[in-house]
């Protein structure tokens, strides 16, 4: 078991984690980055990323990721593959010990743990991941151009998800398990007012089938009633818009969160509910979860830990 101590403690990588990494090791910091058990978060799961400004032809998630570990690192991040298992943020300087059980003293600590998309917990997503299943219609949403793809969920993700895609796709269901959709009056709206979107209430999917990549979905209608029946629903993609999970269990009861498990922070700064510890990206950002609000949120953070250490005498 050992013990080291840091100015700033980062927690967990992702394009947020990264870039507040890169902005406190230039300010010769010496953060140190544990980047969890998936170094470069959820990028890594996408294939292509269009939308990050500067990569004119596009760049792979993974590659994207590796660039931005190693442009912390060539300014003395020092990044560690492992994951922190407990924090104690009662007192200053904070005690996080990692999943191997050495500890980190740290003065500042930023969270960008992220968040994960919720899955139906259906076989064929594995299968099919990468293979027309996608958790993010702003990621993969130009690969079904001319095509058919379904939603899943009837909050205002899925209602936003289906508008986006029927501007790039011929045809989008949605899959809404309720006789309802859950969304905002104004969503509904804009949702039934766009043609080439089609909601299919009292709806559950129960598969995908498709020989190497999705060619439909498996749909049951009035699950458990006397009206149930079961179709098949050809389309050539199928998104997840059903919520998603901040990584933030570790900090519960530690950190003011709202009733998801986000956590709260004082925008447009990253303070949390303790001085001394910000939180930048996903697990702080139920609305926009982009790469680039991320990496914007991450320079933030990196900026007040920063001037924090300064008032302190510490950096
Ligand atoms: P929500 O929790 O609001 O909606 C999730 C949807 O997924 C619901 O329709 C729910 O169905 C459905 N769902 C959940 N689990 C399953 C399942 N196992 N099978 C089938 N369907 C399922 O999540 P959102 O991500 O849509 O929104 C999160 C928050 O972010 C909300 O407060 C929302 O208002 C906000 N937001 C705002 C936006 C905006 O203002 N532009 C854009 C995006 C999000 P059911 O209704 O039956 O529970």
């Amino acid at each position: 078991m050992e013990e080291q101590r840091t100015k700033v403690l980062i927690i967990g990588s992702g394009p947020a984690g990264y870039t507040a990494g890169i902005y406190t090791s230039r300010a010769n910091l010496h953060p140190l980055i544990y980047e969890g058990h998936q170094p470069g978060g959820q990028l890594t799961q996408t294939t292509e990323i269009e939308n990050f400004p500067g990569y004119v032809d596009g760049v792979q998630g993974m590659e994207m990721m590796d660039q931005l570990r190693n442009q912390a690192e060539r300014f003395g991040a020092h990044v560690v593959s492992r994951s922190i298992a407990s924090v104690d943020f009662s007192k200053r300087p904070f005690r996080c010990v990692d999943e191997r059980g050495d500890i980190i003293i740290a003065e500042t600590v930023i969270i960008s743990t992220g968040a994960t998309a919720k899955y139906l917990g259906l076989p064929d997503e594995d299968k099919y991941n990468g293979l027309g299943v996608s958790a993010c219609a702003t990621c993969d949403g130009f690969f079904y151009r001319k095509k058919k793809v379904a939603v899943v969920g009837g909050g205002d993700t899925a209602c936003e998800e289906a508008l986006y895609l029927s501007t790039l796709a011929e045809k989008v269901y949605m899959i809404v398990r309720k006789d309802h959709l859950r969304a905002s009056d104004i969503m509904k709206k804009r949702v039934d007012e766009r043609e080439n979107i089609e909601i299919l209430f009292n709806c559950n999917t129960v598969g995908l089938y498709g020989e190497g990549g999705v060619e439909g979905a498996r749909i049951v209608r009035n699950l458990a009633t006397p009206e149930q029946e079961e179709f098949d629903l050809p389309i050539d993609g199928f998104f997840l818009a059903i919520g998603h999970t901040p990584n933030t269990s570790i900090f519960k009861g530690q950190l003011e969160m709202d009733d998801e498990g986000y956590i709260k922070v004082e925008a447009p700064h990253t303070y949390t509910s303790v001085e001394g510890v910000y939180a930048a990206g996903d697990c702080a950002d139920p609305i926009y979860r982009q790469a680039v609000s991320a990496a914007g949120t991450g320079c933030r953070a990196a900026i007040d830990a920063e001037r924090f250490l300064l008032e302190k005498g510490l950096e």
